[in-house]
């Protein structure tokens, strides 16, 4: 029943262009929670994402 890296990976991926399902969302929580390796990958999603909002609109 528990994910692998892999499938947290690409969840998180998929997550940056559409939204999840709860139980998708709560399986990833619970991965989250205890691997750091996931959680670190998270994170440079969300900065990454986050660098992008922040780009000026025109070049
Ligand atoms: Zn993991």
């Amino acid at each position: 029943m528990r994910l692998t890296c892999q499938q947290v990976s690409r969840l998180l991926s998929q997550a940056q262009d559409q939204p999840l399902s709860l139980g998708e969302r709560i399986k990833l929580r619970l991965h989250l929670s205890v691997c750091d390796a996931c959680s670190n990958f998270r994170r440079s999603l969300g900065f990454i994402r986050q660098a992008a909002r922040r780009r000026p609109p025109q070049p």
